[in-house]
């Protein structure tokens, strides 16, 4: 059986019940009618100035009757999600409401995953097992990381590509398992790449299709995508509290900001590409990144799945030009 999720929740605890994690935001984006989704969502009346994100998540499911019950984030999330969640309780599909505590805070957010655990009958036995076989993935994915700030001998694409995936390991994490340790052993053979003005992706994952085709031409390398690399839990923890603790995306900016902070230092990053969603409330947060972080800053916004407009790949073309120089 599947069971769906809008944002990154402790997967671990989906796969010891037994149950197969679908992520709706990567079934929605890969999908080659994902525009389409989003514009279906207005047709039902859902407000033009609502976030794309939401409306393809709401289509998606409606078009995958399957996918349940599905876990929807209340807090650490957004209101958008808190309000989709309420059409689809009207609609009848079954929910399982999850909270990240706000402040950061162990006990409470013990408590809520073992809610979780309780509603979908699995134990801390269950639960710690799956997490230590997840531990050699996890790993891959934190090599993988490094060969694209390291060694130049993954591309930014390619680092999106898998890290993005792990919310959810595609659904199966030993396929996904096999699939990264190929993926690897042909990285690893690459020559080393130095070259290139060095970029690091912040915000929510951008929803155009050609950012990074079209950085590449630039001749600039990305080499960090914080949201994605912060799917994969690249810190090294005591235990599964602790690891969704450390996780940034769903508390306070702050950490999120040294986490970015860090990453300047060790990747050696000439500027930051700040993504924006339309109608997202994350873009107020733009203002404490440029005051909190010394590194030039280019802020773009997208609202639907296309490909970059006119406006936004000169801005990038100037961004990476000045870096250069
Ligand atoms: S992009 Fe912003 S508004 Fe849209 S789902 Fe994500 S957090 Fe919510």
């Amino acid at each position: 059986m599947s069971l769906g999720f809008t944002t990154t929740i402790p997967v671990e605890v989906i796969l010891a019940a037994g149950l197969r994690p679908v992520d709706i935001n990567n079934i929605f984006i890969t999908a080659p009618d994902a525009y389409q989704r989003v514009s279906a969502a207005e047709d039902e009346g859902w407000p033009r100035t609502v976030c794309a994100w939401i409306k393809g998540i709401y289509t998606t499911l409606q078009l995958q009757p399957g996918i349940q019950p599905v876990i929807v984030v209340t807090q650490g999330d957004c209101s958008n999600t808190h309000a989709l969640m309420e059409l689809l309780e009207a609609e009848g599909r079954p929910l399982i409401p999850f909270q990240f505590p706000y402040p950061r805070n162990r006990r409470l957010l013990q408590a809520q995953i073992e809610q979780l655990m309780g509603t979908l009958g699995t134990d801390w036995p269950a639960v710690n097992h799956i997490w230590q076989c997840l531990a050699p993935l996890r790993a891959g994915l934190a090599d993988l990381d490094r060969l694209t700030w390291e060694t130049g001998q993954v591309t930014g694409l390619e680092n999106f590509q898998f890290l993005i995936a792990s919310s959810d390991f595609n659904g199966q994490p030993e396929i996904f398992a096999q699939e990264l340790q190929s993926f690897l052993r042909i990285a690893r053979s690459r020559p080393h790449r130095r070259e290139g003005v060095r970029l690091g992706l912040i915000g929510i994952p951008p929803i155009f299709g050609d950012l990074f085709d079209y950085l590449e031409e630039l001749g600039a390398m990305v080499v960090f995508n914080e949201i994605p690399r912060q799917f994969s839990m690249p810190y090294s923890c005591r235990d599964l509290v602790e690891q969704y603790l450390r996780y940034t995306y769903p508390y306070d900016i702050f950490a999120r900001i040294a986490d970015i902070a860090d990453a300047a230092v060790q990747r050696r990053l000439d500027g930051l590409i700040h993504y924006t969603q339309s109608f997202c409330f994350r873009q107020i947060q733009d203002r404490l990144l440029r005051q909190c972080l010394d590194l030039p800053i280019v802020t773009i916004e997208g609202d639907r799945p296309v490909n970059l407009d006119h406006r936004t790949r000169l801005r990038l073309e100037a961004f990476v030009d000045v870096l250069r120089r």
